[in-house]
């Protein structure tokens, strides 16, 4: 069976403006293929209601943050909307060498970094809008959203789309069973880079009986 060819994971990055869909579609990922992880990130932001510490993020104080940065546990980090967002280290470095991949929902400066820390491995993903105009309709969600959080919502959103060039990959979220299949089609690719699977050359020294 050949998927029983040992590989390094793959660090699959998927980012995007809110409203985009990027949760939903990392979400489905996770919840259909096999041997894949979610990077629980670090923030310093508080829980919102229903976010459960380790689960969705591990929050901590910006003095444990701080630390973290210092002692080098953290893989990258950037301050977003104000607050320390960070990626830990070690489950990643665990993941990889188990042959695991992982999903990290990070923006676009953790894109930039990741890349630098660990270049063999990133495989990156962009999720765009159909439109802006679309884009705005769902940013504007809650009724009673004043139009400064709009405006501010959407200012960042465009600061996010205008870095899409510098990824991989660029996939439309018009039709989100698409974007889903979509996305898994990359994956799959990347799994399959000769590169990735280092239990190649004991598999087709098989073929040459010495
Ligand atoms: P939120 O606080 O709404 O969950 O996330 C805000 C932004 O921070 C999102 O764009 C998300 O992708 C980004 N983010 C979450 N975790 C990390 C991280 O570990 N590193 C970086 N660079 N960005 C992150």
């Amino acid at each position: 069976m050949t998927d029983a060819i040992r590989r390094r994971g793959v660090c699959l990055v998927i980012s995007a403006p809110s409203g985009a869909g990027k949760s939903t579609i990392a979400n489905a990922l996770r919840a259909s293929e096999s041997r894949l992880m979610h990077s629980v990130s670090l923030t310093t932001r508080l829980p919102r209601p229903g976010e459960k510490e380790g689960v969705h993020y591990h929050f901590r104080d910006r003095e444990a943050y701080n630390r973290m940065i210092a002692q080098g546990e953290l893989l990258e980090w950037a301050e977003v909307f104000g607050h320390g967002y960070g990626t830990p280290r070690l489950p990643v470095e665990k993941a990889l060498a188990d042959g695991y991949d992982m999903v990290f929902d990070i923006d676009w400066q953790g894109h930039r970094l990741m890349r630098a820390a660990l270049p063999e491995d990133v495989l990156s993903i962009f999720i765009l809008p159909p439109s802006i105009e679309e884009l705005e309709r769902r940013l504007r969600g809650r009724q009673s959203d004043s139009d400064e959080t709009i405006e501010n919502r959407m200012r960042a959103a465009q600061n996010e789309l205008s870095h899409w060039a510098e990824f991989d990959h660029n996939i439309v979220n018009d039709d989100l069973d698409h974007a889903i299949r979509q996305t898994k089609a990359v994956l799959r690719a990347a799994r399959l880079r000769t590169a990735r699977q280092i239990g190649l050359q004991a598999f087709t020294k098989r073929f040459f009986p010495s």
